[in-house]
C-alpha cells in the first residue's frame, strides 16, 4: 500500500499523474482501471468490472436500503484505431472521438503492439519539402495522414513492431506540474480529472455518516457515443448521478462576458448542451451546496457537446443528473492545461453535496 491509498492522506497530483499517464482509448480502458486499483483500499471501497471496462467502485459503508448516489467519471481518452498498414509501413488511422485535424499532424503518439508494448509513433502527412505552394496553407485531412514508427515495409510493421489493424493509438504526453501557479500540463484530462475526482471523493468519506449509498464509476466509451455509462446506469440503477467532466475551457476566446471556463475560477455546473438538460431542482441544490461552503464554481450552459449525463439521466425511470466540470484548456488535442485548485474544489463540492442530501430531497428533484 503506498501513502495515497484511500484510507490515508490521498495525494490528488500522484493520482491524476499516474491517471493522466494511463493510455486508455475508447474501448481499450483497461490501463486506467490498473492505475486507479493502486490507490484503492479494499477495507473502504469493493471494486467490479464488466465486458465494457466499466469500473464500479462500492463504499464499503453502503447498506442496501438508501438512495443511490452514482459518481460517473469516464475513463476513455480521444484516441485512434489503426485502419491499415501501407506497402511502405505507414500506419492508416481512424478517429475514436471528436478530433479536429489541426491538433493532430506532427505529435507523437504510442502505439499497442499485439503484445501490449507501447510503441512511439509521429503523425505524419506529406512533407513540407515536397507540397506545392496550395497544399502549404490548406490543411490535412485526418484520413490523409498517417502514422509513422519509423519502419521502412508493411513486414516490419507485422515482424518488427507487432502491430496489427484494430490497434488503440493515443497521444504521448508526459505529465508535468508547476507548483508556483497549481497549473497542470497533461494528456487526458477529459477525462481523468473526472476519475481522479470519484476516487478522491470517495476517498474523502471514508468516515463519514451519510444519508446515501453512493457507488462511483468509472464509465467507458463515452467519447464513442456516451456508451459504457448507459450500462452502468442500468447496474447501477441509482436514484441520482453527479458526474465529473474535464470540459473546454474558454478563458480567452469569444466574448469576456460570455466565459464560463476559466481556469482557477472553479468547477463548473453544466445547466444543458446538446445531450442533457440538467435536472434543475438539483441544480439548484448543488449552487446552494456551493453557496453555503463559500466554493467557487462557473454556470455553464453549452449549445454543443454532451456527457455521460445524456445516457445516465434517461436510465431507468429518468434519473436527476448534474454534472461538475473541471475547465481544461485544448480538450481533444494532444496536451491540455488544468488548474489544481479547480480539480480539488470540486472534489470539495461532491463531498459538501453527500454530505448534505437526505432521501426527501432525492424524491422532490
Ligand atoms: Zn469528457
Amino acid at each position: 500500500m503506498t501513502s495515497t491509498k484511500t484510507t490515508r492522506n490521498p495525494s490528488s497530483l500522484e493520482l491524476i499523474r499516474r491517471l493522466s499517464s494511463a493510455r486508455g482509448a475508447p474501448g481499450f480502458e483497461d490501463e486506467v482501471l490498473d492505475a486507479a486499483r493502486q490507490f484503492i483500499d479494499p477495507q473502504t471501497v469493493r471494486t467490479e468490472s464488466d465486458s465494457l471496462r466499466n469500473f464500479y467502485l462500492y463504499r464499503n459503508q453502503n447498506s442496501g436500503d438508501r438512495p443511490v448516489v452514482m459518481l460517473d467519471g469516464h475513463s476513455d481518452e480521444v484516441g485512434f484505431m489503426i485502419q491499415s498498414v501501407t506497402r511502405e509501413g505507414m500506419l492508416k488511422i481512424m478517429p475514436l472521438g471528436g478530433w479536429a485535424p489541426q491538433t493532430v499532424l506532427a505529435q507523437k503518439v504510442a502505439v499497442r503492439s499485439v503484445s501490449g508494448k507501447w510503441i512511439p509513433g509521429l503523425v505524419a502527412a506529406k512533407p513540407p519539402h515536397f507540397m506545392k505552394e496550395s497544399e502549404k496553407s490548406s490543411a490535412v485531412n485526418i484520413e490523409d495522414m498517417v502514422i509513422d514508427v519509423g519502419a521502412v515495409s508493411a513486414e516490419e510493421i507485422t515482424d518488427i513492431f507487432g502491430i496489427e489493424p484494430g490497434a488503440p493509438v493515443v497521444p504521448h504526453a508526459d505529465f508535468e506540474f508547476n507548483s508556483e501557479t497549481g497549473v497542470m500540463l497533461g494528456k487526458a484530462f477529459d477525462n481523468r480529472l473526472g476519475c481522479a475526482a470519484v476516487l478522491e471523493t470517495l476517498s474523502r468519506l471514508v468516515n463519514a455518516d451519510l444519508a446515501v449509498d453512493v457507488v462511483g464509476v468509472f464509465s467507458s466509451q463515452e467519447e464513442a457515443g456516451l456508451r459504457g455509462a448507459q450500462v452502468a446506469a442500468r447496474k447501477v440503477r441509482p436514484q441520482a448521478a453527479i458526474v465529473f467532466e474535464g470540459a473546454p475551457a474558454d478563458d480567452f476566446h469569444g466574448n469576456a462576458e460570455a466565459r464560463q471556463g476559466v481556469l482557477k475560477k472553479g468547477p463548473q455546473i453544466r445547466h444543458a448542451d446538446r445531450s442533457m438538460i440538467a435536472n434543475p431542482r438539483f441544480t439548484r441544490f448543488a449552487r446552494e451546496t456551493a453557496q453555503m461552503n463559500e466554493l467557487p464554481f462557473q454556470d455553464a450552459v453549452r449549445a454543443s457537446g454532451g456527457t455521460d449525463g445524456g445516457s445516465i439521466h434517461l436510465s431507468g425511470a429518468g434519473i436527476p443528473t448534474i454534472v461538475i466540470s473541471v475547465p481544461v484548456r485544448y480538450i481533444h488535442s494532444p496536451y491540455g492545461f488544468a488548474a489544481l485548485a479547480d480539480f480539488e474544489h470540486a472534489v470539495d463540492w461532491c463531498e459538501a453535496i453527500l454530505k448534505r442530501i437526505k432521501p426527501e430531497d432525492i424524491t422532490s428533484f
